[in-house]
């Protein structure tokens, strides 16, 4: 396993009116060097990519998640995920804001531009797309208007399956048209005191079929592409959580912290025990990425900040570093 397979970067977002309201000033800065550094704390981090409060979610598309789309389009599986506190810029990050279009959005749109170039003529497409959410270790289906919870896993041929609704999309419109749906129903019942959706995994699955076309034996490329907003990583013990809140802070912490494992024990090309396991078994959200997580396939690890905290901060970088 090489940990070319998988990149950590950050996403510095601007203080919002919030923030400014509260007079929260900014604690961490860019320095000279291009690390990111605390103001008042002396922290220093160094990663391969840091987006500035200036960049866009182009920016992070061009460097991050073009080449995994690349990577999708010939046969190899692909994850992008979007970690940090709550409030620091995650669903921003994918799905965007004004004149801002997220990660989601580009990359569909790179998807039926490339299949369209004149180099992929020879090949015919069936793309598939999927959206469900985690929620408290429950699996719900989010292109299913009753947004049934999905009980059943199970393997097929190595892989972890579900029987999750998946819709046969031929355009970009067409498969952003059932993002959006789907985002409606992720939000559906909340309410701002109680806003789940930042406390549940999504996973938007963009599954690419290719072969050449007219030949019934020719190579078959299948491919899968996720893009997964992770539940608000703040720690259950910081927000003195009880009852209902506290149930889902210890699922998001367990979910998290499995994650975390699975992507250290891959990078460092064995697993904790000294053995090359990976321990995609810890939780539901690394049992279902399985497949898209190791191997050859492609994981790359947006890291979202905000510049106005000092722990949380610390901690979604004590994460990113760890996951290099
Ligand atoms: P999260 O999904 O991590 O909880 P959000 O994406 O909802 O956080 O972002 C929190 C707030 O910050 C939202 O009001 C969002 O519009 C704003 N925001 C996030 N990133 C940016 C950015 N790069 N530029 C401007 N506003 C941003
Ligand atoms: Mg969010």
């Amino acid at each position: 396993m090489s940990s070319d397979n998988i990149k950590v970067s950050i996403k510095v977002r601007p203080l919002i009116s919030r923030e400014k309201n509260e007079n929260c000033s900014k604690e961490w800065l860019i320095d000279e060097n291009g690390s990111l550094s605390s103001v008042s704390r002396g922290h220093v981090f160094n990663f391969d990519h840091i987006f500035d409060e200036g960049s866009s979610n182009a920016d992070v598309f061009e460097v991050i998640a073009k080449p995994i789309v690349e990577n999708a389009l010939n046969g190899i599986n692909g994850t992008i995920f979007a970690y940090g506190q709550t409030s620091s810029g995650k669903t921003y990050c994918l799905s965007g804001g004004e004149n801002d279009p997220g990660i989601v959005i580009l990359v569909v749109n790179e998807i039926f531009k490339q299949i369209n170039t004149s180099e992929m003529a020879n090949r015919e497409f069936l793309i598939r797309v999927g959206y469900i959410e985690i929620y408290n270790e429950k699996i719900y289906d989010l292109l299913d208007a009753k947004k049934t919870a999905i009980e059943k896993m199970f393997e097929n041929q190595g892989e972890v399956k579900i029987s999750q609704i998946e819709v046969m999309a031929s355009s970009s419109d067409v498969m952003l048209e059932h993002f959006r749906r789907g985002n409606e129903l992720k939000r559906t019942g909340e309410t701002a005191m109680n806003e789940r959706s930042s406390r549940s995994h999504s996973i938007f699955s963009i599954t690419i079929e290719s072969r050449e076309k007219g030949s019934s034996g020719g190579e078959c490329k299948v491919s899968t592409l996720n893009l997964v907003d992770l539940a608000g990583s703040e720690r259950a013990d910081q927000t003195k959580a009880t009852g209902e809140r506290l149930n889902e802070s210890k699922h998001i912490n367990q979910s998290l912290l499995a994650l975390g494992k699975v992507i250290r024990e891959l990078s460092s090309g064995t697993g904790d025990n000294g053995e090359k396991f990976i321990s995609y078994r810890d939780s539901k959200l690394t049992r279902l990425l399985s497949a898209s997580l190791g191997g050859n396939a492609k994981t790359a690890i947006i890291c979202t900040i905000t510049p106005a905290t000092i722990d949380e901060t610390l901690s979604t970088l004590n994460f990113a570093n760890n996951a290099k």
